[in-house]
């Protein structure tokens, strides 16, 4: 998994071993390598989200939930209880770290809020801290 970040083509290969319809989607067949950028949100492993932009990966990792408020969904903005929505945690640097709430169902979040929602929280973690993602 380590390896993952590295390029577009393994989140790509990623995608596709995970959501084929989404891959398809974002990128049409293999005879087009140079896709658009695309902008996405998809489900991983272990509960963690990846934040695709492009050829840019952040991974969200999920906190333990603490306390019984509600949540606000950073990227919908729908009010979720606990059980539906969670706190991330996105390393964008070496010592940098933002925090960020999102709905647990993320097909119907991104739906609810759409292309700008995305770019707005894209535009929240992007670009990574550049001699951070070197290291990995
Ligand atoms: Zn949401």
């Amino acid at each position: 998994m380590s390896d993952s970040r590295s390029s577009d083509h393994s989140v790509r290969d990623l995608l596709r071993e995970l959501f084929p319809d989404t891959h398809r989607e974002l990128f049409g067949d293999e005879a087009a390598p140079e896709a658009p950028p695309t902008l996405g949100l998809y489900p991983v492993a272990d509960g963690r989200l990846a934040l695709v932009h492009g050829d840019q990966l952040a991974e969200f990792s999920p906190l333990d939930p603490k306390g019984r408020n509600a949540l606000h969904c950073d990227l919908c903005h729908y009010t979720r209880s606990r059980s539906e929505a969670s706190v991330y945690r996105v390393r964008v640097g070496a010592r940098r770290t933002r925090y960020v709430t999102l709905c647990l169902g993320t097909q119907a979040c991104q739906k609810r809020a759409g292309s700008r929602g995305l770019e707005s929280l894209a535009s929240r973690i992007f670009p990574l801290e550049s001699s951070f993602a070197d290291e990995h």
